[in-house]
């Protein structure tokens, strides 16, 4: 009973705050209600057969040490993204599409320049750099058939309506580069080669290439340390491993927090608990 009448004010007080917040700052506690509203949505955890060996995943891997199997991989859900003649799969379409939207009512005319690839046509792409340039420059720039993302239909180029600096490094220093790159994680978007990434991605900085991977792990991404998609992939992979708890554990932890309930409050164990008394 003493720790209840003690508990009580305590409780009644805590309520009035919340109340009070509620009522004078309506917009703050919305703020701090959105991420409890988002991480309701979460979706589960990807598998590590998801992450690694399924190529319709939205989390899939694809790189020049990592190709698409099977290499002829071909996205079942393409559709053409409006106001382009461009294919991308049904949801980063969809995303791309918002994606202009926004950009265009913050002030930036963001082309779409390429999307979707097929194994073929990626063929011919790279042999065409191939016969240009020689091997290695042409593997630096661009993917041999059945290791491009384009393949995926969740990567897409853009560029400027004015067409100055098309696949050039120099894109990520117009206003439209710099819009994407801050805005792209909110409709799903990552940046997949940065700038001094091309010890891990393999690839030199293109700031107009984009690659969808949902709008929840494009915000993990951007918010973690993680500096590739290759480390956020791979930090992913880690954790996909880890075994969660068994029923049978998660009842024995739930058993003993139970016992915690009914020991003395702790303020009496620091300064002595007598139990005969
Ligand atoms: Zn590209």
């Amino acid at each position: 009973m003493f720790s209840l009448r003690r508990g009580l004010p305590a409780l009644l007080l805590g309520m009035t705050v919340l109340v009070s917040a509620l009522g004078a700052a309506p917009a703050q506690a919305a703020v701090q209600l959105a991420p409890v509203v988002s991480s309701d949505k979460k979706t589960k955890p990807p598998t590590t057969d998801e992450l690694t060996k399924d190529p319709a995943s939205l989390l899939v891997l694809v790189s020049r040490t990592n190709p698409l199997k099977p290499e002829n991989y071909l996205p079942k859900d393409l559709r053409t993204v409006a106001g382009s003649g461009d294919q991308l799969r049904n949801g980063a379409a969809t995303a791309l599409e918002d994606l202009l939207k926004a950009g265009r009512k913050d002030g930036h005319s963001l082309t779409m320049l390429s999307a979707y690839r097929s194994f073929e046509r990626q063929k011919s792409l790279f042999n065409q750099y191939k016969a240009r340039y020689g091997l290695d420059y042409a593997t630096r720039i661009s993917a041999p058939a059945g290791t491009s993302e384009h393949q995926l239909g969740l990567s897409a180029d853009l560029g400027l309506a004015n067409s100055s600096c098309d696949l050039k490094a120099c894109f990520g220093e117009t206003a439209g580069g710099k819009w994407l790159a801050e805005n792209a994680q909110r409709f799903g978007f990552i940046i997949r080669y940065p700038a001094d990434g091309e010890k891990t991605t393999g690839y030199k900085y293109e700031p107009w290439h984009l690659r969808y991977i949902g709008v929840e792990h494009a915000q993990a991404m951007k918010s973690s340390q993680a500096k590739t998609f290759e480390d956020y992939h791979a930090a992913l992979v880690k954790a996909s491993k880890i075994k969660p708890l068994t029923e049978a554990q998660i009842k024995e932890q739930r058993e003993s927090l139970m016992v915690l309930r009914f020991l003395p409050p702790y303020r009496d164990w620091s300064v002595g608990y007598d139990f005969a008394r």
